[in-house]
């Protein structure tokens, strides 16, 4: 038998025991006569102590970082008790260690905080992942996973796998491509989600899909992105926006229940599309602090100052207890926001002194009582900051979207440990792109109008086509979009009317998405759901910014795996089998 216990199982209670423990040689030093070794495993670490003269002290002395050993002993009460440990009433007086595996030095420290670079660590995944907080942040996962899994089962969902090897899917990402041996010169497309399958799973009248699955994206590795990456994934049929937002509210409660015993607001709250571009500058707003953009376009045009008198839109933001900011600071600031990351061409500030007085960038142009009419309609008080940006109405916002987060961070509003989940809703159904003259689908192309904006969707006219919203839905937690869905359309005309819209011609939708068309022609019933970023669930909850913790092999942002060294190049035999050549090196 390799273990009685765990090492991280045993307390004083279980003095006197004659106990086997196993596991990984986390340290072994020698004190007079005896040698101290921590033994760990995923449970825990146990101290063992080995006399210099007994059988296991000889064992003992030979062993070394990351040695798998087995130990077996008495549990004693230990003299020194170390309070920071669970086992750290006990020790165990060993009797005998059998080494089943020896250890090359291990490339860095396994412990809790490690000296290792992070290329390093990625090259040894495996040990990396001995370290207790990745094994905090894969033990979370799967709570999580177990969390979603009951809760779905209790609500009567069908946990049912989709196929890896497709055809292109409507995320809207570039596509990764596998060849086929079998069918020359033709290549199968790896799922963006299973959107169309999970479509086609409610005409086949499986009215309450989920799957946790891998999704990829070819997308360029911009922060905190993988090219594959985990959904849940869950679609309903007879149902409206009502009853999705509440099914998945009801999810979330009990994950946040379950795996960190926090209760969210019952219901949750919402906020139209326009509301979260108005206020917060961005659909995924961080409503853990105020701090909100207030347009001050009416009270500062026609004043003399030609940047805002030409200013399609002006905007403001009042930061709290701010106005203590110094001359070297406002101009640090004014350069942070004229980066290409924000974009801005400048920034006017208005400082609220403690003593009453007024300071601002734009003293010539607006005298004190307008200032302070200006701060009031912000809601800024004594001791704030007020800063300013113009330009085009929705860009500036955007801007001052970003600065406002940075001035969160910069006042440590935006503590990881506080969680302030919302939905947003009621999504304009298309964007505009100026750069390509045509439409693309905000969310993808088989949402739905809302049905009362449906004569919109109909006409030629941008401007009507502009109007038109659709039934989807974001989930949104501390500035960070957790997931989204819609109601889809189910009717194989409007799929058509929408491919139109969207500039894809009637042959490239046979192709393309032929076959869901086909399957809307055969009751098709109404339905709708959403899909949730599981991997970043994780990370939030975990009170972490990146996914990658929470992965347990994940890539880089080459999007390389390089423990395993992937992607890498394949026999010219394979290649010739694939139909392949390539002249790109490697
Ligand atoms: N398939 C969508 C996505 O991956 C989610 C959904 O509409 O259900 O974003």
């Amino acid at each position: 038998m390799y273990r009685t216990h765990t090492c991280g199982e045993l307390r004083l209670a279980d003095k006197g025991k004659k106990v086997t423990l196993s596991g990984w040689v986390q340290k072994s030093r020698k004190l007079g006569g005896m040698t101290f070794i921590d033994l760990r495993d995923r449970y825990g670490i146990t101290q063992l102590v080995a006399e210099a003269d007994s059988p296991a002290g000889a064992a003992a002395s030979e062993l070394g970082r990351e040695y798998v050993i087995k130990a077996s002993g008495e549990v004693l009460e230990r003299e020194s008790k170390n309070a920071k440990m669970p086992t750290g009433d006990i020790e165990i007086r060993l009797e005998s260690i059998e080494i089943l595996n020896r250890s090359s030095v291990p490339p860095f420290t396994i412990e809790e905080q490690s000296d290792g670079g992070e290329d390093l660590r990625a090259k040894y995944r495996y040990l990396d992942l001995r370290r207790p907080p990745l094994q905090r942040a894969l033990a979370l996962r799967h709570r999580l996973a177990h969390e979603v899994r009951n809760y779905l089962d209790a609500q009567g969902f069908m946990e049912i796998e989709t196929p890896c090897l497709i055809k292109s899917t409507p995320e809207g990402a570039r596509d990764f491509v596998v060849p086929s041996r079998m069918n020359p010169g033709t290549f199968y497309a790896l799922p963006q989600s299973p959107q169309t399958f999970k479509q086609l799973l409610m005409v086949a009248g499986y009215d309450r899909y989920f799957q946790i699955v891998r999704c990829f994206r070819d997308e360029d590795l911009r922060a905190d992105r993988q090219p594959e990456f985990t959904q849940i994934d869950c679609e309903m049929s007879f149902v409206e926006q009502e009853d999705v937002l509440s099914t998945f509210e009801g999810m979330m409660r009990q994950m946040f229940k379950n795996a960190l015993g926090v209760d969210i607001p019952n219901p949750l709250p919402r906020m139209s599309w326009y509301d979260a571009m108005d206020k917060y500058g961005s659909d995924k707003p961080d409503i853990r602090f105020g701090m909100e953009i207030h347009e001050v376009s009416e009270l500062v045009k026609g004043c003399g100052f030609g940047v805002f008198d030409e200013s399609a839109y002006i905007g403001a933001i009042a930061v709290p207890g701010a106005a203590e900011y110094t001359r070297k600071q406002l101009d640090e600031l004014t350069e942070w926001v004229k980066r290409p990351q924000v974009g801005a061409k400048g920034l006017v500030y208005v400082k609220l002194n403690a003593d009453g007085s007024i300071k601002s960038s734009v003293d010539k142009f607006y005298g004190p009582e307008k200032l302070q009419e200006v701060a009031a309609s912000c809601g800024a008080a004594t001791g704030d900051l007020l800063l300013l940006m113009c330009g085009d109405k929705r860009k500036t916002q955007n801007r001052l979207g970003v600065l406002r987060i940075e001035m969160g961070n910069r006042l440590g509003l935006r503590n990881p440990e506080v969680f302030a989940p919302l939905w947003i809703v009621d999504f304009p159904l298309l964007e505009w792109s100026e750069e390509d003259g045509r439409f693309y689908a905000m969310h993808h192309p088989f949402t739905a109008p809302k049905p009362e904006h449906e004569k919109w969707f109909y006409s030629d006219a941008k401007e009507d086509l502009e109007r038109v919203c659709a039934n989807a839905y974001d989930f949104v937690l501390n500035g960070t979009e957790l997931g989204g869905g819609s109601i889809r359309i189910h009717n194989a005309d409007m799929q058509k009317r929408m491919f139109e819209v969207l500039g894809i011609g009637p042959e490239e939708a046979e192709y393309k998405f032929g076959f869901i068309i086909n399957a809307f022609k055969f009751g098709a019933p109404p339905h709708g759901g959403l899909a949730f970023g599981f991997d970043r669930v994780c990370a939030l909850f975990g009170g972490q910014e990146t996914i990658r913790d929470y992965i347990a092999f994940p890539k880089n942002n080459q999007g390389r795996d390089v423990m395993i060294d992937s992607p890498s190049r394949i026999d010219d035999s394979q290649m010739e089998e694939l139909f392949l050549s390539s002249t790109a090196k490697a």
